[in-house]
């Protein structure tokens, strides 16, 4: 029986926004409240995750002119490659662990050689990739890391915050990624000689621009006002619904990315928004770890999927693997197109976007294409409730009982 749930779940537990955020007293900057919080010197805004990878490479290359690849996970966003080449660079693809969304070690090793800049190891939806490993092989070789916490800000890992634990690391605050100014990053780094090396490289290649900010303080104000539940089923169930219906997957997951993405400062209302509902941000994280870890057992429950789960991460979503790509897809056909936040995490493995083109390392890589096609995700919005997280549930466990 059709079970049609009251509101629309948005895909990830983004922290909705208030009326008081938008207004007020001038409050403590933004990248001062991350600092502390991170427990880091210096914060850096940039005006998305990408942007502040951007930034990040071009500081980073200047120094080492030899130097121009990039190694990053065959399956993660495809803006990461894009942000490399936007700094000069090539991207080189790494397979993943079998049946994981981290890199593989060995593969990794194997990738990494005199060319190699930097490594990107990538947090995928809270869940924490092995940094330490990362580490240890970029050093090797003489390359740095840049951890890829865009999905992960206030997730905890190897004793410390995701992001912190690498030489480099970056947050988004993009729509629907737990903090959001609609679009923003956070950018950090261990070593704070590179502090100001990242300023200067911002300074350059990004540019003050009047257009795009109004758009994302207006993109940012109807975020606000629709990131709730009786208003999600207009701005994000109805085109997710349309483009579905056209087969246009990428369109359904808002994967639709262009290689000219914006450069330039944040303005100063949206960095006070941000700032604003910045220190909400801890108790949003417990809440929805809370309502993770009480709804993993259920998942336990069904034979074939595995629900990926760890000690110190943040709970956006429901990472679900399941047993095979006809499975997944017959379990998508019902729940993507309905109202329960059910959704894929990135629609291909990288070498499958056609307008990334060719990339070193795309022609070998199995398991990045098995994960790809064998993941989806389940909100962890507190506005998917208990009874349609169970329907969700039944769903799957109907779907692998009738193969
Ligand atoms: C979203 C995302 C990015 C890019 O961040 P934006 O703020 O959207 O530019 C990079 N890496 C991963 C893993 C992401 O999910």
């Amino acid at each position: 029986m059709p079970f049609r749930p009251e509101y629309e779940a948005p895909p990830t537990a983004g922290m909705p926004l208030g009326l008081a955020d938008f207004g007020g007293p001038d409050p403590a900057p933004l990248t001062a409240l991350a600092a502390v919080w991170l427990g880091v010197e210096e914060v850096q805004l940039e005006c998305s995750g990408t942007a502040a990878l951007t930034v990040a490479l071009t500081a980073l290359a200047e120094d080492a002119p030899t130097r121009r690849e990039v190694a990053i996970p065959a399956f993660t966003c495809p803006l990461v490659p894009l942000a490399i080449r936007r700094a000069g660079l090539v991207p080189r693809l790494v397979d993943l662990t079998p049946g994981h969304f981290d890199m593989d070690p060995q593969r990794l090793t194997d990738a990494c050689g005199p060319a190699t800049l930097a490594v990107v190891p990538t947090h995928l939806g809270g869940r924490v990739a092995d940094v330490a490993a990362a580490n240890a092989i970029a050093h090797r070789v003489g390359a740095v890391t840049i951890e890829d916490a865009a999905q992960a800000l206030g997730a905890r890992c190897e004793g410390g915050f995701a992001g912190t634990r690498g030489d480099v690391g970056f947050y988004s605050l993009a729509a629907g990624k737990g903090l959001s100014i609609f679009e923003g990053g956070l950018l950090v780094s261990r070593d704070e000689t590179w502090h100001p090396r990242f300023r200067r490289a911002a300074t350059r290649i990004s540019r003050w621009h009047p257009g795009w900010e109004l758009r994302r303080s207006l993109e940012l104000a109807a975020y606000a006002l629709l990131y709730r539940p009786h208003g999600l089923g207009w701005a994000y169930g109805r085109p997710l619904r349309r483009a579905l219906r056209r087969g246009d997957l990428l369109g359904a997951a808002g994967e639709h990315f262009a290689a000219d993405f914006p450069l330039h400062p944040v303005g100063r209302w949206r960095r006070a928004v941000g700032a604003r509902a910045f220190h909400r941000l801890p108790a949003f994280i417990e809440a929805t770890s809370r309502q993770a870890r009480s709804r993993l057992p259920r998942l336990a429950l069904i034979p074939g999927v595995h629900v990926f789960a760890d000690e110190g991460g943040t709970w956006p979503y429901l990472m679900l693997r399941l047993p095979d790509q006809a499975t997944r897809d017959a379990v998508l056909k019902r729940l993507w197109p309905s109202r329960h936040g059910v959704s894929r995490m990135f629609v291909h493995a990288l070498p499958d976007y056609r307008y990334l083109g060719i990339m070193p390392g795309g022609e070998d890589v199995p398991h990045a294409r098995d994960f790809a096609a064998r993941t989806l995700t389940i909100t962890n919005s507190p506005w998917l409730d208990d009874a349609a997280f169970e329907h969700v549930c039944a769903v799957i466990e109907a779907v692998i009982a009738s193969r």
